[in-house]
């Protein structure tokens, strides 16, 4: 009997070890956990509902949540995309439902249903899970490999999967390097921005469905839903911005400018037509009880407090200076960045095993053969939505199709 050994307990080794389990029935499958934790991490996810993946199943489309692996994903996709991951899950008797931004969670709301379903799928294939046991490092030998564990007796195997998560610091992949892996450095993912100087903070819970934030001097930008928080900006356009500009941030030190576009994308044109027509229509309104663009009162009123308009100035006295002024802060509104916070729903790392050392078709590495890889281990990331758990399942299942 062949011997299939899996590193890390987490959504990616579990589910590859139940897909191997249950296809290869001459091979004894074991999972080796270093904590006494076994799905941790989905335990927690998605605020302890588990957002398990999202309602975009075209893989052109699905790719494109994904700073780190985009196209390298596309064929993968296309073999076990979001729509396998609710078939899976619900032919196992687990119900997901779509929330309108498209992420799924249980029916229960409930991240243990999806726990207790793998656990339980790993019981009905005989998965053996060692916890409290922690791989140091790899050797190939004649017939596979051997595998020194802390503080116990090396384990002997024919196949690895390595399914260890992602590590904040670069040492954390040593052991993978030291197989020939190239290692992309890990760097944070999916954090808000820190405004520290700025009194939008006192707006803190406020939110608007679409606007657009940038950041100054780079190509960076994205649209979406904001929230305005005690520390500073969050949301998904936020989100997404942090996640897409993970590098350049860090290279930045997390000290940049922040422009928001709180119309979305007005431009200087169409925001100076807009404001002069209200002002047409509405001369003897003041500007801070009337709004033309149904932005949340205390923003607006920020807004206009921030572009130095006087509380009790009428629409038919405003012009020069404080116009512009007022048409800079809708459309271009200036922030100083500095630090983040970690988004404590969802967080990953990008960076991790370069996927130029994997064959993505069966996620066997090429640099190692017998050994592969699945979920965050590997220079792979997406932005927050399911996209993160998606790419664990994907992974892990080609593994079983590769093995
Ligand atoms: C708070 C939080 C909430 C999240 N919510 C969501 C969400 O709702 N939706 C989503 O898509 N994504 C979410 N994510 C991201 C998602 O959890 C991860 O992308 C996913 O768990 C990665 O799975 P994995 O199996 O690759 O790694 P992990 O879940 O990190 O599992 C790796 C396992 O390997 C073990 N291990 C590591 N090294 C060794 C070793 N040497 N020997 C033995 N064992 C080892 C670890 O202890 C761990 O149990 C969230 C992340 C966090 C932190």
């Amino acid at each position: 009997m062949s011997k299939i050994i899996i590193i890390g307990a987490g959504a990616a080794g579990i589910f590859a070890a139940i897909n191997i389990a249950s296809k290869n029935h001459d091979a004894k499958v074991v999972v080796l956990e270093k904590s006494s934790k076994l799905l941790s991490k989905v335990k927690i996810s998605g605020g302890g509902r588990c957002n398990v993946t999202n309602v975009c199943s075209e893989p052109k489309e699905l790719i494109k949540n994904y700073p780190r692996g985009n196209k390298k994903l596309k064929k993968a996709f296309e073999q076990f995309g979001t729509l396998d991951t609710v078939t899976w899950f619900e032919s196992r008797g687990v119900k997901l439902k779509a929330e309108l931004d498209g992420r799924m969670f249980p029916v229960t709301d409930d991240s243990q249903t999806i726990i207790d379903c793998l656990l339980n799928e790993c019981k009905k294939h005989k998965v053996d899970i060692k916890t409290k046991v922690s791989v140091e490092s790899i050797e190939k030998t004649k017939d596979g490999f051997s595998l020194s564990i802390k503080g116990s007796e090396n384990i002997e195997c024919q196949k690895i999967l390595i399914a260890t998560g992602g590590h904040n610091k670069l040492d954390g992949f040593q052991w993978l390097a030291n197989l020939g892996h190239s290692i992309s450095e890990p760097v944070p993912s999916l954090f808000t921005f820190n405004l520290p100087t700025s009194t939008i903070t006192e707006l803190s819970g406020v939110s608007v469905q679409d606007v657009e934030v940038k950041i100054a001097g780079t190509k960076l930008a994205h649209q979406g839903p904001l929230l305005i928080t005690h520390w500073g900006l969050s949301g998904p356009a936020v989100l997404k911005l942090s996640a897409w500009g993970a590098r350049i941030l860090q290279e930045k030190n997390y000290e940049y400018s922040v422009l928001v576009n709180w119309l979305k994308s007005a431009n200087e044109e169409e925001t100076r037509q807009n404001l002069t027509e209200f002002q047409v229509l509405n001369p003897k309104k003041m500007l801070f009880n009337s709004n033309p663009f149904q932005l949340p009162k205390r923003l607006w009123e920020y807004l206009l407090t921030k572009s130095e308009i006087d509380e009790e100035l009428r629409w038919n006295n405003f012009s020069g200076k404080k116009f512009n002024k007022l048409i800079n802060n809708l459309i271009a509104d200036l922030y100083e960045a500095s630090g983040k916070t970690t988004f404590k729903e969802e967080f990953v790392t990008a960076g991790g095993v370069k996927l130029g050392d994997v064959n993505m078709q069966s996620m066997e590495s090429r640099k190692c053969p017998g050994l592969f890889f699945a979920g965050e281990v590997l220079d792979i990331d997406g932005v927050t939505g399911g996209f993160n758990f998606q790419a664990a399942w994907t992974t892990a299942w080609l593994v079983a199709q590769g093995m």
